[in-house]
């Protein structure tokens, strides 16, 4: 085991107990084993599922057809990056770690056992555990210290990028896969539909993909100025006209051939399915914090259509995120809009629900 001098036993962390209850504690700092690596966290963004776990969501609590995913009290936070401040023998020989190393691990912690696993799809794990999700297996980043246990998956990242930015490898990581998934083609019309920040690196990895027409949708104003900035060749603002029409107008009234959803909302399924044409490609990212109902014919009977699920980073995710933050590929300078400390964490919590004036909220501790 290699350590660093004064690591103290107690940190402060913010800590999940059930809906609408996080707490600042002081908590003990991880204690790791051999195969295992602790983290001084650099910065910890807030995605979007964060905001729905706060706020109850039945994906992270159960209800309905859901059995509750969440495990409190639990650390929460999966968009974080650190500096390895120990690290046990196995993990430094596996992963090719040494002290003051910049160090992210996948947000999924496979099981190493299921079905999944052993074939080598280990972000579809059976359990999925997700780090800030369940206790003492998988607490997330929103502390000062963080352990990456012994099934973590593990990339050393250069220290060129301001942390703020790394932190957003995990988001970027899981845009790389969902656009992976939409095999876009050279003639294609593509809709990114949510510019998010997922929805912003999701634009960019498409736009290197270079199809004939990039269309962004969102309904905010600032949102639809970064994704023009950004590379979209036409952005649409829902809440002032009818999408699915636009779409129509600027296809010859066929409609999109790719339709990439990350907005979480039911609209964005229910217009996907009007502007998307016969035979296209609908892939569906987003977390619901609800149902939503459509009209299934639309997708057999009237167009035929390919659905295709996409669930975090896949296997190529993270280290083509890496690489494509490294080359200056895609950029998240501007997705990052504001940075809080611990402490604030509420307020920081509700300025990422409300969206408006920031994209990307990442804690710093
Ligand atoms: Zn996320
Ligand atoms: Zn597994």
């Amino acid at each position: 085991m290699k350590t660093i001098e004064n690591i103290p036993n107690k940190m402060k962390s913010v800590v999940c107990h059930g809906p609408k209850d996080y707490r600042l504690e002081t908590i003990p700092v991880p204690i790791i084993n051999e195969d295992e690596v602790l983290v001084k966290i650099e910065a910890c963004g807030i995605c979007a599922g964060d905001v729905k776990s706060y706020q109850g969501a039945a994906m992270f609590w159960g209800g309905g057809v859901l059995p509750p995913w969440n495990d409190a009290p639990v650390t929460p936070g999966h968009e974080f990056i650190g500096i390895v401040v120990a690290v046990g023998d196995i993990a430094r020989k596996k992963y090719g770690l040494e002290l003051g190393d910049r160090a992210v691990a996948e947000q999924i912690v496979p099981c190493g056992e299921c079905r999944f696993c052993r074939s080598g799809d280990y972000w579809m794990c059976e359990k999925q555990n997700i780090y800030g999700h369940q206790k003492n297996i998988a607490d997330g980043g929103m502390a000062e210290y963080m352990r990456y246990g012994s099934r973590s998956v593990i990339h050393k990242v250069s220290k060129t990028l301001p942390a703020a930015e790394a932190s957003m490898i995990e988001p970027l990581s899981c845009s790389v896969h969902t656009v992976a998934r939409a095999n876009i083609r050279f003639e294609d019309t593509v809709v990114v539909a949510g510019m998010g920040p997922i929805g912003l690196c999701k634009l960019q990895l498409a736009k290197l993909k270079n199809p004939k027409l990039l269309i962004a949708i969102d309904m905010k104003p600032k949102h639809l100025e970064l994704a023009r900035k950004l590379g979209a060749d036409v952005v649409i603002n829902a809440a002032e006209t009818d999408a699915a029409e636009e779409v129509k107008k600027l296809t010859d009234d066929y409609g999109c051939d790719v339709y990439i959803h990350n907005s979480g909302h039911p609209s964005g399924v229910i217009q996907g399915l009007k502007m998307i044409r016969k035979h296209g490609t609908f892939v569906e990212f987003s977390v619901f914090s609800g149902e939503t109902s459509v009209d299934w014919s639309i997708i057999g009977d009237r167009k035929e259509l390919t659905i295709l699920g996409s669930h975090i980073s896949g296997r190529e995710g993270y280290p083509v995120a890496i690489d494509f933050l490294n080359r200056g590929i895609v950029k998240v300078d501007e997705i990052v809009t504001h940075t809080y400390p611990l402490e604030s964490f509420e307020e920081a919590f509700a300025l990422a629900q409300k969206g408006e004036e920031s994209i990307k909220v990442v804690l710093v501790p």
